[in-house]
């Protein structure tokens, strides 16, 4: 079997939801407009680093989706998103922060990992570079919202990023974080990850989560104190709550599990 990052936070978010998307092949609908920007955002970036046209990339790749039926945020359309992504362009451009020497291969680069039990662990590091002249592991973001930055060293915390250290064995890592508000900003990060945390990872994924999947515990788990609560926000509660309007409004169904489930990695 070949786990990645977004299989093992699913399972630690709520062991019921990692069954109904990975056994029995219930997939989220793509009808947030924030991820389909992500994505097209970040193939920007590539062009960017490979000294290509990455504006003409970014219309492009979001013009797919001129007509999608998406759900856009309050104050949000096609047209805004756009000029937000040009915009974030050209601030980054401008900022040159970020360095990525050979970006053919150091761009979306695979690491993977052979676990105790015979298993494959899989992720895709956004990119291998320089921020500030610092050399570490990089992960892009797109967001609405700032990421918080205080108090200092939390984002050592972050378990993204404690797994991809984890991975690749390397110990300085860094957050571009694109921020689409009224007046785009981006925000450079950087975090240490220490080998003690690394080490804990590997038994979190390990003895904590692949064991428990392997001897199928898949029990709901979803946070208790509102608004805390994960069913609020998800996508599966018209399964827990057997409402068959909710589930087609809300997922589609592909025939069971797949060995390339790991590819969510990608997108995620
Ligand atoms: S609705 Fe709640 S219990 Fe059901 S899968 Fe989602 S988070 Fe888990």
């Amino acid at each position: 079997m070949v786990y990645s990052y977004t299989q093992i936070s699913q399972y630690l978010r709520c062991p019921r939801s990692y069954r109904y998307r990975y056994l029995d092949g219930w997939q989220e609908k793509e009808t947030r407009s924030g991820m389909a920007f992500g994505r097209c955002f970040e193939n920007a970036l590539g062009a960017y680093f490979r000294e290509e046209d990455c504006g003409a990339t970014f219309f492009k790749e979001w013009g797919a989706y001129r007509d999608a039926a998406f759900e856009y945020k309050k104050g949000e359309t096609w047209d805004r998103l756009l000029h937000q992504g040009i915009h974030l362009l050209e601030t980054f451009a401008r900022d040159n922060r970020v360095r990525i020497h050979d970006p053919h291969g150091n761009l979306q680069v695979k690491k993977h990992r052979i676990l105790a039990g015979g298993s494959e662990f899989v992720a895709y590091l956004d990119a291998i570079g320089e921020v500030d002249g610092v050399p570490c592991l990089i992960d892009w973001k797109t967001t609405t919202s700032r990421y918080p930055e205080a108090p200092e060293g939390l984002l050592s915390l972050d378990p993204q990023l404690i797994c991809y250290s984890w991975i690749s064995g390397i110990l300085e890592a860094a957050l571009v974080v694109f921020v689409r508000k009224h007046a785009p900003e981006i925000q450079y990060l950087r975090a240490t990850i220490s080998e003690e945390q690394r080490q804990e990872f590997g038994r979190l994924v390990e003895e904590t989560t692949i064991n428990q999947i392997e001897a199928g515990h898949f029990n709901p788990h979803s946070g208790i104190r509102f608004p805390q609560n994960g069913c609020v926000t998800c996508p599966y509660l018209g399964l827990c709550l057997r409402n068959d309007h909710l589930v087609a409004a809300n997922l589609v169904r592909k025939a069971g599990a797949s060995n390339l489930d790991w590819l969510d990695e990608l997108v995620d």
